[in-house]
């Protein structure tokens, strides 16, 4: 069972699976409590928010409201209604649940996963879920950032508006172990021309890649 907050079919806007058509699943519940975050209203698991699939289904605006769903109905539900093929396993937190059977079911229905997470939880998926890490450093959630999530990373995406960020994921990249073939994604912040320019610089230093938030250029979801 997992605690789901919104599905829906759109395009991937960043990273690796920019343009490919995604399912995004969305979960309830996130301890991380970033300050910028664009997604408070699925911090909190309020029992008198649990609501019903339909509603889920039908919303059309943010909401707390959340519905409890049998992993096997999500994957139904999704081979019913959508064209798309992949899956983007999102939140809230989603590494706050054991996605395993989740990510396993998809993948026995033809359907490819990702998992995008803050990297302050151990993610626990099938073996074949590309893994997106977003690190997040000094939260006011008060959590660290875990070894296994740094180490099952296939792409590390890491926003950037100043020197200092550059130098807090070069920080990150010295302390933790992570795969010879990782991809760091640098994402300017708010799409601001300098942040744009010194991730451009850093990407071309380092063999890096630049990931455009294309969904914010074109105002799609
Ligand atoms: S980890 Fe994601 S959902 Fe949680 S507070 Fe940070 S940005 Fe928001």
């Amino acid at each position: 069972m997992l605690k789901v907050n919104e599905i829906f079919e759109t395009i991937q806007g960043e990273g690796v699976f920019t343009g490919v058509p995604s399912v995004f699943l969305r979960l309830q519940g996130c301890p991380v409590g970033c300050a910028w975050c664009d997604t408070k209203h699925t911090w909190e698991v309020n029992l008198d928010q649990q609501t019903s699939l339909e509603s889920i289904r039908d919303k059309r605006t943010e909401s707390d409201s959340w519905c409890q769903v049998p992993t096997g109905t999500i994957v139904e539900e999704c081979q019913q209604r959508y064209t798309a093929k992949h899956v983007v396993i999102t939140g809230g937190e989603p590494c706050i649940y054991d996605l395993r059977e989740i990510t396993a079911r998809f993948e026995k229905s033809g359907f490819t996963c990702q998992i995008e997470t803050s990297g302050t939880f151990d993610v626990v998926t099938s073996d074949r879920t590309w893994v997106t890490v977003s690190p997040k450093l000094d939260m006011k959630g008060g959590l660290d950032i875990k070894a296994q999530a740094m180490s099952r990373a296939n792409e590390i995406k890491y926003p950037v508006g100043t020197q200092k960020d550059i130098d807090n994921l070069e920080a990150l990249l010295q302390e933790f172990d992570v795969r010879q073939d990782v991809i760091v994604g640098l994402q300017p912040i708010s799409q601001r021309r300098r942040a744009t320019e010194l991730c451009i610089e850093s990407c071309i230093k380092n063999n890096w890649r630049l990931s455009v938030q294309t969904h914010k250029y074109l105002q799609i979801a």
